[in-house]
């Protein structure tokens, strides 16, 4: 028996999370049996387990859209009981049991062998939040942007994603600008590498089609008319890599950054994202991030206690990182 957190329906039809035990016969189908290290509390995570939006498609349901642990079982030759995996999206904790449990059954397919020297612990501090925060730095830089470019901003900077594209951007060299709604975490985000801190109201307001030039790229998590306004604000051929909608789904914006300046608008989705591009990210993370600096952003929560925690991280409350051990490194 392990404990894990599940999603149920009630009769109501409204979805219910609880802590519960359960045996690995319960397990869904897979090649590879995981003993799961950590796991972490994303923004669709605490979507899934408050049913604020219908992210699990079905009932029940282990939430977790990742997980780092080592091989148990293994019916793939890619994999062999003592490997070092980690697990990000896939459908996992919306479509198939998740990491938010003791073991976890997945298909070989899904996992990437921990890169070496990342601790469990730490690679889950990175987690899909991070591994998306490195995804939207590669589409900065494959629509051209290099450090001393200019300055590159990032929205809803103290959460996840920001807090990690943050530190990683600066890691890299670029000039970043952080974009938050909590003036109170200035000295955080400061100590992460941020050069200067954008008050969220700032791009909050009505804007205007163009306005004066000052990004030359963005990672944007926050979409809404945030994403709108700042789009009116990129430097010529800059880039924005948008993952996010922690503000809102619509985006309130004209043609005429794209047609005026050659503003690129880059989509970056972690779930479905090819593997030779996981790869890459979580070799990169691995090679870029400093880890004290990673540590500095990173929060512990016992599994008991995530149930709480989700309404508090999808009001923004949230510092950086939470990570849920399970059975720990
Ligand atoms: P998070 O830790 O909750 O961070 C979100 C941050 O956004 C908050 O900390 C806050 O930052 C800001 N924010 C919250 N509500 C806002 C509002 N109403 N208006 C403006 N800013 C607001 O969440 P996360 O895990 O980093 O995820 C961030 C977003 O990325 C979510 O929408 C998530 O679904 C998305 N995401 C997408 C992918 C993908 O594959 N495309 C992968 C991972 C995450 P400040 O307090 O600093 O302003």
């Amino acid at each position: 028996m392990f404990d894990a957190i599940l999603i149920d329906r009630a009769g109501d039809g409204r979805s219910h999370a609880a802590l519960t035990r359960l045996e690995r016969d319960a397990l869904p189908d897979g090649d590879v049996l995981v003993r799961v290290g950590w796991s972490t509390v994303n923004y669709k995570d605490a979507l899934a387990i408050t049913g604020a939006s219908p992210v699990v498609r079905s009932f029940p349901m282990v939430p977790g859209v990742d997980f780092s642990g080592i091989v148990e079982a293994s019916d793939s030759p890619e994999f062999a009981p003592g490997d070092r995996v980690v697990l990000n999206g896939w459908g996992v904790g919306e479509r198939h049991w998740g990491g938010l449990a003791g073991y976890a059954r997945v298909k070989a397919d899904w996992l990437v062998p921990l890169p070496g020297g990342l601790s469990l612990r730490r690679a889950m501090a990175i987690g899909t939040a991070g591994y998306t925060a490195m995804l939207c730095v590669m589409a900065l830089e494959r629509h051209g942007l290099r450090p001393g470019s200019g300055p590159v901003l990032v929205t809803g900077a103290a959460g996840g994603v920001g807090s990690i594209a943050v530190a990683l951007l600066a890691a890299l060299g670029h000039e970043v600008h952080a974009l938050t709604g909590r003036p109170e975490e200035e000295a955080f985000l400061r100590g992460l590498g941020a050069a200067e801190i954008v008050a969220r109201e700032a791009l909050s307001g009505e804007g205007r089609p163009l306005a004066k030039e000052r990004w030359a790229g963005a990672v944007d998590v926050v979409g809404g008319r945030v994403l709108g306004n700042l789009l009116s604000q990129v430097r010529y051929r800059g880039t924005v890599a948008a993952c996010g909608l922690a503000g809102g789904m619509d985006l309130p914006a004209t043609v005429a950054p794209f047609i005026l300046r050659g503003v690129t608008l880059a989509g970056v989705d972690s779930v479905m994202c090819p593997r030779p591009d996981r790869l890459e990210a979580w070799t990169r993370l691995a090679d870029t991030l400093d880890t004290a600096r990673l540590d500095g952003l990173t929060t512990e929560c016992p599994l008991g206690e995530v149930i709480a925690l989700a309404p508090d991280l999808l009001a923004g409350k949230v510092r950086g990182r939470v990570v849920v051990p399970l059975h720990g490194d």
